[in-house]
């Protein structure tokens, strides 16, 4: 028998979590500056800015976006862009 009890509370909790959080990237090698953890640093954005958090320690932090705002922000885009476009496998048409 089905609980239905069970998923209704797990599908309420998914959709909780998802509104509180925002989006959130690891930054590959970034380092805590408070606990000095490697790969702990989390980068997301809420009301148009963008923050850094430590998954550690709890550390938090605005980025303040100045005159090169471009070079992080098209990795973390072209990354998605590669990961949700279709996989088309093209075979070439030999004889
Ligand atoms: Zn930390």
């Amino acid at each position: 028998m089905i609980d239905f009890r069970y998923s209704y509370t797990v599908e309420v909790n998914e959709l909780m979590s998802k509104k509180k959080s925002p989006k959130r990237r690891f930054i590959a090698g970034a380092i805590c500056p408070r606990c000095s953890e490697m790969d702990k640093i989390v980068n997301y954005k809420l009301d148009e800015q963008s923050y850094r958090e430590c998954v550690a320690c709890g550390f938090k932090d605005k980025i303040r976006l100045q005159s090169t705002p471009q070079e992080l922000n098209t990795r973390v885009t072209d990354r998605s862009i590669v990961a949700e476009s279709p996989i088309k496998i093209i075979f070439p048409s030999s004889k």
